[in-house]
């Protein structure tokens, strides 16, 4: 008879609120998807997950509802993570349900004690091993810092719906700060430009797409004469219209929630002792998530706090990397988890 934990599969997952990701061991990273899940409210059933669910985002009739369950970086629908964490690791799978594995789960710092449990509990089910890591601390691993090392480094991961900056020394977090300005609120900062400059309304996915093709967060000589045609609903006549931008205009929409993400890398780096800033001045700011993918940010950060401000090398994928990097070193890289996310599941 073939043992269960004899199929025990290494899988990071990063819980992130804009994107999951799962990486299995031996394979890479299986699956990116969008944090969504769509349900339908009368049956309270599944319909959907990840892309199939984002492309309902503001599309969907009455009966069919579509959630970001972690949105804020607190989970916000217990019942719609779980679905979606089910059901995107059988995706990941190729559809099958995997045998006993052993998970390294990547969550916002700001999910709560009683969330950890109740997620940990949650995932348990069918797994050997269930370990929970704060994201900044697999953001750091994924992205190559020494956190092992009596050193500080400061990581600053700007994803979906939060931005976290922390600072790491020793397998240990020993400040991390959490602001909900992140890639969220800048597609709501073009929205609302929109709004008041062209009395245009637009949709958050228009928004995101104006994001990543227009913004930045510094003048840029190479990209700066691209413009763009905008279609929305024009205000006054209650009719779609069209409006053309500049990247100049998009860069006005974000320099104020830019400013408030430099001010809390600022704030951060006013609260570290010296000896790990000194640390971090040598040795540079780090940044990862979707958002250090604006064109500029790293070049802002660096003139604003004075620090040099490295992106990582593939700054969407951090965390998942940094969740497996932890189950294929564990020996030297267990000491990151908490000593009560190490919880064993039913099957060990
Ligand atoms: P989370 O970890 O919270 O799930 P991610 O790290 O996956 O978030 O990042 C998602 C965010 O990154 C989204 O708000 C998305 O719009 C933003 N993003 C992705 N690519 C770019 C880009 N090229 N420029 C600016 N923002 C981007
Ligand atoms: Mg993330």
């Amino acid at each position: 008879m073939i043992r269960p934990f004899s199929l025990a599969r290494n899988v990071g997952i990063d819980l992130g609120t804009a994107n999951t990701l799962i990486y299995i061991a031996g394979k890479g990273t299986v699956l990116s998807e969008p944090s969504v899940v769509a349900i339908d409210v009368n049956t309270g059933k599944l319909i959907g997950t990840g892309g199939e669910a984002h492309r309902m985002l503001g599309r969907t009739p009455g009966n069919i509802r579509t959630i970001r369950p972690l949105r804020d970086g607190v989970i916000a629908d217990f019942d719609a993570t779980e679905l979606m964490i089910k059901s995107f690791i059988e995706k990941g799978n190729e559809g099958r349900r995997m045998m006993a594995p052993r998970l390294v789960i990547g969550i916002p710092s700001g999910v709560t004690g009683v969330e950890r449990r109740a997620l940990r509990d949650a995932a348990l089910v069918g797994a050997r091993e269930v370990h929970l890591i704060d994201e900044p601390m697999a953001a750091a691993i994924g992205a190559g810092l020494p956190v092992v090392e009596p050193v500080g480094t400061m990581i600053v991961d700007i994803g979906g719906g939060t931005t976290e900056v922390a600072v790491i020394s020793l397998r240990g977090i020993v400040i991390c700060e959490s602001l909900r300005v992140a890639g969220d609120e800048l597609n709501g900062a073009i929205s609302r430009y929109m709004k008041k400059t062209h009395n245009l309304l637009i949709g958050e996915r228009t928004a995101e797409d104006i994001k990543v093709r227009m913004g930045s967060a510094l003048p840029n000589d190479d990209h700066d004469s691209m413009m763009m045609d905008v279609r929305g609903l024009h205000l006054a006549s209650g009719l779609p219209r069209t409006v053309t931008i500049a990247c100049g205009d998009v860069r006005e929409a974000l320099e104020e929630s830019l400013g408030t993400i430099v001010d809390l890398i600022k704030k951060t780096l006013e609260r570290t002792p010296p000896e790990l800033a000194s640390d971090i001045a040598e040795r540079g700011i780090m940044l990862a998530g979707g958002g250090a993918k604006l064109r500029g940010i790293s070049d802002l950060i660096a003139r604003e706090t004075g620090i040099v401000t490295h992106i990582a090398e593939n700054p969407l994928e951090s965390v998942v990397l940094g969740c497996a990097r932890v189950l294929e070193d564990y020996g030297r890289l267990s000491r990151v988890l908490e000593p009560n996310d190490q919880l064993r599941g039913s099957l060990d």
